[in-house]
């Protein structure tokens, strides 16, 4: 059976904190294959200072040509309207049959917001998701906790923790699976800013989306 993980994003662009959330998922969980999926048209993110999906798309694929076990989906470039998560994981399955074992990764970042997506619960009878820790400065609280608190409150109090196979479990819906990974505290809001003055951005982003980056002229 094929191991599969859908990693969704902005990817504006993409940077090795993506990078290494995405090999460790790969490895943590056994998968063939993790898919980096641009989002088109963002219902989240500000449309300003959002390139084109095309020019995020190629630094993707630039980024993740030297690994087999990824793979750039062009699945929400090809969509008409807002790029809808529900919409993908759909597509996914339709496409690959209920035979394949996915699951969708997400930062702590984008799963505190989840009850704004839309058909959000229905995401949780669709897909096992996967959680993954992202440096917060400031924060206090465990981020264990704080997953229970957005899938208790807003998902369902059936949902609970089974340390032995380490994620949440509930009688009739997907297990959310938190996971750790190493903190590095990258952000494209940073890089984006950097190129803007003049800042170097070597070993933040791989060296074949910075020379596209460059080589367009994008993000000055
Ligand atoms: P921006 O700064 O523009 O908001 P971003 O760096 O958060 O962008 P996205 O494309 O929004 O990048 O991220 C896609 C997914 O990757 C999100 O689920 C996000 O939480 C996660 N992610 C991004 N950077 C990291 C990181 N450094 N560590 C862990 N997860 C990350």
């Amino acid at each position: 059976m094929q191991r599969a993980a859908l990693f969704g994003g902005t990817f504006n662009p993409v940077h090795f904190g993506h990078l290494r959330v995405a090999e460790e998922v790969r490895e943590g969980f056994g998968l063939d294959t993790v898919y980096f999926i641009p989002a088109a048209n963002p219902p989240h993110k500000e449309e300003k200072g959002l390139l084109p999906a095309a020019d995020r798309y190629e630094m993707l694929a630039a980024a993740t040509a030297d690994n087999p076990a990824f793979s750039v989906s062009d699945a929400e470039l090809r969509r008409r309207g807002r790029s809808y998560t529900i919409d993908t994981v759909d597509q996914f399955f339709s496409a690959s049959g209920r035979s394949s074992q996915c699951y969708l990764v997400m930062g702590m970042d984008a799963f505190a917001e989840i009850d704004t997506w839309k058909s959000y619960l229905a995401l949780f009878d669709r897909i096992e998701m996967i959680v993954i820790s992202r440096p917060e400065p400031g924060r206090q609280t465990g981020w264990i906790e704080r997953i229970s608190e957005v899938i208790a409150g807003r998902v369902s109090p059936q949902y609970a923790y089974d340390p032995e196979r380490r994620g949440f479990f509930h009688p009739d819906k997907c297990a959310v699976y938190p996971f750790e990974v190493t903190p590095l505290d990258i952000s494209a809001t940073r890089i984006r800013s950097l190129v803007a003055e003049g800042g170097s951005i070597r070993y933040l982003v791989p060296d074949a989306a910075a020379a596209y980056l460059y080589k367009k002229g994008l993000y000055l």
